[in-house]
């Protein structure tokens, strides 16, 4: 390798390490010190460094892997179904390009999306055994995550029974903090001198992970399921459609989400993210983005994933608050 090269790989170590530990503040601490949007930025300059000099990639570069690390003291759980994180798309240009790549797989085939809510909260897995809720799980670094059963089954909005008896069902949801209650919980920590939590997310995320259930359940956390993870239903068949899914988690008694939209083309997809960015100071909970996914299943398969994300779902990121900026540690958005 050419000294020139030297000076790059050393370049994209340092921005690698820097990434690594604001992945730790976030993931592992619940307590970021940058804005999400400054986060963002940094692991764009990596990526593009990445796709430069392809040759510097590691398998342990933050582009190449998912979330943090389990917290000691909860034990972990291996998830039969990696839990993978989204691709982002920063701009209608990153949408349209998104589409072009869909339809460079799928070909002469239709197909359509489905466009929700990115909730800013934790990503959960619940399993279902016989219609019981027997295990809870954050996603951790996608492959394994921390068994945090009894602190989801204080949640009012998870169920402990489904209300059909499925075999096997593993539902992934997203776990969060209404804002008014993470403003008053930020209060109240504020009067008793301790950290306040940097946002919602960061909130939702810490009052989760407590190694005390009891803490979880003063927190006022609720849940929006939005897939199925690992199923067996003998007999049924599973829905053959995200739209189908979304549908029929409803009717187990799940608790999702009703902001969602099926959409034709891109260009349906543009306008249903616009009336939500528009929005979304609207709603008690607060989204940092929409989710775009390919509805049919099957296309789902076909598209396949990459080690990091699904390449028939990608995440649009609304454009950073003018209002949001690091107030005494506290990153707020409104
Ligand atoms: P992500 O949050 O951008 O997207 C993936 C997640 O979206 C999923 O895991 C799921 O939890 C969630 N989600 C919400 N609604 C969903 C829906 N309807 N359908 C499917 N998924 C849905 O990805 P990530 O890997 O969890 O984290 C990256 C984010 O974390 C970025 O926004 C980044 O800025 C932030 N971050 C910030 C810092 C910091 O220091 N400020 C550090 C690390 C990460």
């Amino acid at each position: 390798m050419g000294g020139g090269h030297e000076q790059i790989r050393q370049t994209i170590d340092k921005l690698r390490r820097e990434i690594e530990q604001h992945n730790y503040r976030y993931y592992v601490l619940d307590a970021p010190t940058i804005t999400d949007t400054q986060y963002d930025r940094l692991m764009a300059d990596l990526q593009q460094m990445e796709r430069e000099y392809p040759f510097l990639v590691t398998p342990d570069s933050p582009t190449q892997r998912v979330g943090g690390k389990p917290r000691e003291g909860f034990a972990t759980v291996q998830h039969t179904i990696a839990m993978l994180s989204l691709a982002n798309a920063f701009g209608d240009a990153e949408l349209i390009e998104f589409d072009r790549r869909v339809r460079g797989t799928l070909g002469n085939e239709s197909y359509d999306y489905v466009v929700e809510l990115k909730i800013d909260g934790l990503a959960v897995s619940l399993t279902y055994q016989d219609g019981i809720l027997v295990r809870g799980a954050t996603r951790g670094d996608g492959a394994t995550g921390e068994d945090i059963t009894v602190n989801l089954k204080t949640i009012r909005s998870i169920p402990l029974r489904l209300h059909k008896p499925v075999d096997l069902l593993e539902v992934r949801g997203e776990v969060y903090m209404p804002k008014k209650s993470f403003i008053e919980l930020n209060r109240r920590r504020e009067e008793r001198g301790e950290p306040l939590f940097a946002n919602p997310r960061n909130a939702a995320a810490g009052s989760l992970r407590q190694l005390d259930p009891a803490v979880t359940a003063g927190r006022n956390l609720s849940i929006f399921v939005y897939g199925i993870g690992a199923a067996e239903l003998p007999g049924e068949g599973l829905p053959e459609s995200h739209s189908e899914s979304l549908k029929w988690l409803e009717s187990l008694g799940l608790r999702v989400n009703t902001h969602h939209q099926l959409c034709r083309d891109i260009g349906e997809v543009i306008s249903y993210c616009r009336i939500w960015q528009d929005k979304k100071a609207a709603l008690p909970y607060q989204i940092d983005g929409m989710v775009i996914k390919v509805n049919s299943l099957d296309q789902q398969s076909a598209l396949g994933a990459t080690m990091k994300s699904p390449r028939w779902a990608i995440a649009f990121k609304f454009p950073p608050e003018q209002a949001q900026t690091i107030v005494r540690d506290i990153i707020v958005s409104v």
